[in-house]
């Protein structure tokens, strides 16, 4: 008999698999993919030694969550691998602004905004696990720690206005560049959270890499399921809810199209409108290149990045993105660029390493954007053409066929708007519950969103081991006789 069945093995599936065989309920586990882990595969795309990240490479949120923090990736032997400098955002001109993980050294880089950068992160930073668990929460408990929200809203309010506070172009473009990954309006209180939540970590728990790759995490989070007794079945579509019998507790790793796709007949009229009613963001378009070298950045400041952001200033950023929100499709929207040998040199092999980028595009794009992408790294880099030994595109039309949860090339499923994000995916009491008894959504369409943070399969999880079980979460953490299997 088994007591629960998981639908979805994305970083929250994987999330709340763990939280229930560890609680000591039996597990099944369907995916559609040949292969575990959703948002967390690396492949080798081009050469069998050169593996690349898939969909997510960079875990600010894997290395700061509650979830990860009792998990534990580093007693399970994940190396999560810091770069100095985890940011950095080329100016036109051969400028760049940088973002260290020491603050001081950050605020120096800065020149004038030093101090303003300091006195806007430097609180945050010293409180990074308070404002980290109240942004990553189920947006329903009352924060035990009334200072996070205190020293949130002062700031959320200033950078959601269209006034930089800062005074050069450096600092302003910085910033922005991280408020980008909300992928929505700009400014806006929701990108703004997004910015404070991601910048400030920056200077605590880091923006690390997994030493291998992403898959990575999926294949620790994987280990520990199997070993409470947990069952994968691979390349099983479930396509309608009927599929899983009488199993009493099912946690769904989908979006609300998928849910409404799969059970969407038995569900009140009422909830199905919601369901409808939410709404996808603009979609990420990638493209991976296998290439000969270092990107040969114009500031060699900027090849010592973690990640790098490519939009310009604050006031392109703003330009592109509010374009990119509105359907238009534009020939500079904004891209992210990770080379992840820079941080992990096992990455390289052979003299060939993986170059991982993709761009901000209207939801349902279907341009190949491989070219748009060299463009856009060849601007401040020139010389990257030459280096490119191999290259494929992944439209954000494609994204949704290769992950149903990615709707148009949405990856954060679901637009990161402040309703969203509060009501995700509709205004209910308890956001992973459904009308369905013993149903529950757990993707990162329900709360605290996207990102690989494990926090809403947990927060789901611990909701219907209460409801069904009268059960507290379990202990995560792997114990002695665990690590020495
Ligand atoms: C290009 C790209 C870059 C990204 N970069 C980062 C990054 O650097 N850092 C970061 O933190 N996040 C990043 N993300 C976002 C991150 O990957 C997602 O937020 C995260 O994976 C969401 O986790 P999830 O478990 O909710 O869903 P997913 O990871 O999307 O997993 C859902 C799984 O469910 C399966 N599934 C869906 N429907 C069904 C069904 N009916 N039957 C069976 N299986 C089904 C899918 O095949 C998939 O495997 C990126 C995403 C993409 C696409």
């Amino acid at each position: 008999m088994t007591d629960a069945a998981i639908v979805g093995t994305g970083p929250n599936g994987l999330a709340a698999a763990v939280t229930l065989a560890r609680a000591g309920l039996s597990v099944s586990l369907f995916e559609k993919a040949d292969t575990i882990g959703g948002g967390l595969r690396t492949a080798p795309l081009f050469d069998r030694d050169v593996q690349h990240d898939i969909c997510s490479a960079v875990h600010p949120m894997a290395a700061a969550s509650a979830f990860f923090r009792a998990f534990d990736l580093a007693a399970r032997g994940v190396q999560l691998l810091q770069p100095d400098l985890p940011y950095a955002h080329p100016l036109p001109g051969g400028r760049a602004a940088a973002a260290w993980r020491s603050m001081a050294r950050t605020a120096e880089h800065l020149g004038a905004d030093g101090p303003r950068w300091t006195r806007l992160m430097g609180p945050l930073a010293d409180r990074s696990r308070a404002i980290v668990d109240l942004l990553l929460s189920d947006q329903r408990s009352l924060p035990r720690d009334l200072t996070a929200p205190l020293l949130l809203l002062p700031r959320l309010l200033t950078h959601a206005t269209s006034r930089s506070p800062f005074a050069t172009e450096e600092a302003a473009a910085l910033l922005a560049g991280v408020a980008a990954h909300a992928v929505g309006k700009l400014p806006s209180l929701a990108s703004s959270a997004v910015a404070m939540l991601l910048a400030h970590t920056a200077h605590s728990t880091g923006w690390p890499l997994p030493e291998g790759g992403s898959a990575r995490i999926a294949d620790a989070l994987a280990a520990d399921i199997t070993a409470h007794g947990g069952v994968f079945h691979t390349g099983h579509h479930v396509r309608d809810l009927a599929e899983l019998g009488d199993i009493p507790l099912v946690l769904l790793d989908v979006s609300p199209k998928e849910f409404l796709a799969i059970g969407g007949h038995r569900l009140p009229t009422r909830y199905q409108r919601a369901l409808h009613r939410f709404r996808y963001g603009p979609g990420a378009a990638k493209a991976d290149f296998l290439v000969s070298g270092p990107v040969p950045w114009t500031n060699p400041l900027v090849g010592r990045a973690g990640t790098v952001h490519l939009g310009g200033t604050r006031a392109d950023i703003i330009r592109q993105e509010n374009a990119t929100v509105a359907g238009e499709r534009i020939d500079d929207p904004f891209v992210l660029v990770v080379d992840p040998a820079v941080t992990d040199p096992s990455r390289a092999a052979g003299g060939k390493r993986p170059i991982w980028a993709y761009a901000h595009v209207p939801n349902g794009d279907t341009r190949d954007p491989t070219d748009l992408i060299r463009r856009r790294i060849e601007a401040y880099a020139p010389g990257f053409t030459d280096t490119i030994v191999d290259s494929r595109g992944l439209s954000a039309a494609q994204y949704e066929l290769y992950n149903p949860n990615y709707v148009g090339g949405d990856i954060a499923s679901g637009a990161m708007t402040l309703r969203q994000s509060l009501a995700r995916p509709s205004v209910r009491r308890d956001p992973y519950s459904t009308p369905l008894n013993g149903v529950y959504l757990c993707s990162s369409s329900t709360p605290p969103g996207p990102s690989v943070h494990g926090m809403c399969g947990y927060l789901a999880a611990r909701t219907a081991l209460k409801r069904h079980h009268g059960l507290d979460v379990p202990d995560l953490a792997p114990t002695r006789k665990e690590l020495h299997r």
